[in-house]
């Protein structure tokens, strides 16, 4: 189960998404089908649209890696 305290955290990460930056936030990437972190490229760089590099598909998750891994189970 995910911390409730990542939860609220993620919440606030996304209220927070107009000032958000990659380097700040220090975030990882969840593919939805490889079931994995993984590598991305941005699709726009004025929106937050990611396409995962092995599948090529946009089932993109972004969170901070602790909370990527609590959430989705990654070991
Ligand atoms: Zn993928």
């Amino acid at each position: 189960m995910p911390n409730y305290n990542d939860l609220i955290n993620i919440e606030e990460f996304w209220e927070k998404k107009e000032s958000f930056t990659e380097e700040r936030w220090e975030v990882s990437f969840y593919c939805k089908d490889c079931k994995e972190i993984v590598e991305t490229e941005r699709l726009n760089p004025n929106k937050y649209e990611y396409k995962c590099k092995k599948c090529s598909w946009k089932n993109i998750v972004i969170g901070t890696l602790e909370w990527l891994k609590s959430n989705y189970r990654i070991k």
